[in-house]
């Protein structure tokens, strides 16, 4: 008699067992479970971020006008969608998947033709970019630089405008005999003050990103500007952003460049086949070191 009760709530156990694990979790496991297999089916995983630099088609890490028009003719031929730098960090910060191989496009240092030249090209294509500017040159640069019209007219072309320090130079460690009183005052214009000034001129814009320049930083640099608040900090370490990863605050770009690099168009087209790649759950995402970007 006994035993044959053991035999019947056993099975019962077993099932109110499962149904407790699959409730389990906020959100429930069986939720988890049902979007892990929606995300294989659908998902693309890598957003590169591409960095462009100046289209005068001077110096390292500039392109042509006709060069620039190809990477985005290149784009839009292979099918892939351009959303601007705030979706993407959203969709790291989610977790969320890409249903579309995707990318962003940014355009560093405030070198008049871009604001002339890069943005109308980019409206032709309808895609979207930011702008990484450094405050001071702004309305005085030696090759030109923008005017905080331009960077007005920008913003209201629906393009973004973003933080890339006062003035440009190496201050993620202290100068030779500056003490840390001098470094930390320095770092505090390179990343407060400046953006006080982009906020003071472009009234009802917000500064929450921040691109190091040259692509120098440090521990005490990212501190810094992880307690002045920015959501985003931008490095050129080459590598394209994985949405399932972690979010960290800190997100790579790749940099468009010709001369430190054997074959740039491969460099390119690899950026896409990172993004057409699809995610695949439990698997680390490969990444391979790109060339070091400086600027
Ligand atoms: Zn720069």
């Amino acid at each position: 008699m006994m035993r044959k009760r053991v035999l019947i709530s056993l099975p019962v156990f077993l099932l109110c067992l499962v149904a407790a694990t699959l409730l389990s979790g906020e959100p429930p496991l069986w939720k988890r479970l049902l979007d892990g297999e929606k995300q294989q089916r659908l998902g693309y995983n890598l957003v590169p971020i591409l960095c462009f630099h100046d289209v005068n088609g001077a110096g390292p890490y500039s392109v042509s006008i006709k060069e620039f028009r190809n990477y985005l003719d290149i784009l839009k031929k292979e099918n892939i969608r351009v959303w601007p730098l705030h979706r993407v960090m959203e969709a790291a910060r989610n977790n969320q998947l890409m249903d579309q191989p995707t990318m962003a496009i940014t355009i560093d240092d405030d070198f008049e033709n871009i604001a002339r030249v890069a943005a109308p090209i980019l409206r032709e294509y309808d895609y979207p970019a930011t702008f990484f500017v450094y405050t001071r040159d702004i309305n005085n640069h030696p090759r030109g630089g923008m005017a905080w019209e331009d960077l007005k007219r920008l913003l209201a072309e629906g393009f973004d405008v973003q933080n890339h320090s006062h003035t440009h130079t190496a201050f993620h460690q202290p100068r030779r005999g500056e003490s840390p009183e001098q470094f930390a005052e320095r770092v505090h214009q390179e990343v407060v003050v400046s953006r006080d000034i982009l906020e003071q001129h472009l009234p009802g814009h917000k500064i929450w990103a921040f691109a190091y320049p040259m692509g120098y930083y440090s521990p005490y640099l990212e501190a810094r500007l992880r307690e002045a608040q920015y959501q985003l900090i931008l490095t050129v370490d080459a590598a394209p952003v994985d949405l399932m990863a972690k979010f960290t605050g800190i997100m790579d770009r790749y940099t468009i460049q010709k001369e430190y690099v054997d074959d740039p168009m491969a460099m390119f087209y690899k950026q896409i086949a990172y993004a057409r790649k699809k995610y695949q759950s439990g698997e680390v995402a490969q990444v391979e070191e790109g060339p070091d970007g400086l600027k």
